[in-house]
């Protein structure tokens, strides 16, 4: 029989699982974990007998880092492996010197079927538990603690592999572990969640929380063309994602990221710049561009995908930019490794 597994647990169910031991076992317990220690040996301020009794009940950590690839751009991709044996990806990316965001996956494969991304080639299949998610989270800490002696990382995005709002109820979890004061006190406003546009899951956030940033990855707002590039668009129209959207940030008051996967003579037309300021209208957002990613082999109604070149990218930008919109480009990180954006599951 399986162990139960500590490091997903908020505090309260922490202190729950860890009864008849007092409650302040679970909140020493619990530092531990948010200083990175998977180790019940390592817990030095618990009594040698206890330190073995909790080893014997419990697991620290479900999940083993099975390679860890490093990109010249200072990118760094971890594959790792969950108790059934399926695996995930989970990325740092160095921003600048002195930033490191932590991309962190929901799910193993994704249902969403998006055209673009290797990720959705793989289907649902299943949703990651809370531990497997914190625990994302924790493998890149360690790595960045050990190389430069203490952790950098200040952001984390819900952007790897699967569509967070389809396992909203585990990913609350991990982020009330990851955001408590008590452990490692992440500020909710440097994380950022990112949806294909599933309008219940919206509401959901917004009603519920927890309060973080949403990005909508929305690569056009031609609602014929994202029909067929983003399947989710046929049960969650553009018009009721908006109205989400809206909610969100007259409850939130947080901007909103309009994502944009730019694909070579596909979504990267005059219609779709207008489209897109149309989309923007009465919301308050940042544009953030992403040029397709390559992943070997894709296409679209028969025809490969391909990178925007500079010259549609460029005019991509004036169209926004002269509608008003402020516009950012992601830069590209961590494709040797294929651990960009859209390119996360390829080599499972
Ligand atoms: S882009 Fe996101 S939602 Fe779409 S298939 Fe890829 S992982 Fe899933």
């Amino acid at each position: 029989m399986h162990k139960a597994v500590l490091s997903g647990l908020p505090l309260d169910d922490l202190k729950e699982a860890l009864k008849p031991l007092p409650s302040y076992r679970g909140q020493q317990v619990f530092h531990w974990l948010a200083r990175g220690v998977r180790s019940f040996a390592d817990m030095t301020n618990l009594s040698l007998p206890l330190r073995a009794e909790l080893d014997a009940r419990f697991s620290l950590y479900s999940s083993v880092i099975s390679a860890q690839l490093p990109d010249p751009d200072g990118t760094v991709k971890l594959q790792i492996t969950l108790y059934d044996g399926t695996r995930i990806e989970a990325v740092l990316l160095a921003d600048r010197e002195y930033r490191r965001t932590a991309c962190l996956s929901t799910q193993v494969g994704c249902p969403m079927g998006c055209v673009f991304c290797k990720t959705g080639t793989l289907g649902l299949i299943r949703n990651l538990d809370s531990a497997e998610i914190v625990e994302q989270f924790f493998h890149l800490y360690l790595i960045e603690k050990t190389e430069k002696k203490e952790s950098n990382i200040s952001n984390i995005v819900i952007m790897g592999m699967g569509e967070p709002l389809k396992n909203l109820p585990e990913l609350r979890r991990a982020l009330a572990v990851l955001t408590d004061p008590e452990g490692l006190g992440f500020s909710k406003r440097r994380i950022t969640l990112s949806t294909s546009g599933i309008v219940e899951g919206i509401r959901d956030l917004t009603d519920k929380g927890p309060d973080i940033r949403l990005a909508l990855s929305l690569t056009t707002a031609d609602a014929g063309l994202r029909e067929r590039l983003m399947p989710v668009t046929v049960t969650n129209p553009l018009t009721q994602v908006k109205e989400a959207l809206r909610s969100y940030q007259q409850r939130r008051k947080r901007r909103i990221t309009l994502e944009a996967v730019l694909l070579g003579g596909i979504n990267t037309r005059k219609t779709d710049v207008d489209a897109l300021a149309t989309f923007a209208e009465g919301l308050e957002v940042v544009v953030n561009l992403i040029p397709w990613n390559p992943v070997p082999g894709m296409s679209f109604e028969g025809r490969p995908l391909r990178e925007p070149s500079r010259g549609e990218l460029a005019i991509f930008i004036e169209g926004l930019e002269k509608k008003g919109l402020t516009v950012t480009r992601r830069l590209r990180k961590g494709r040797s490794i294929t651990g960009a954006c859209g390119q996360l599951g390829g080599n499972l």
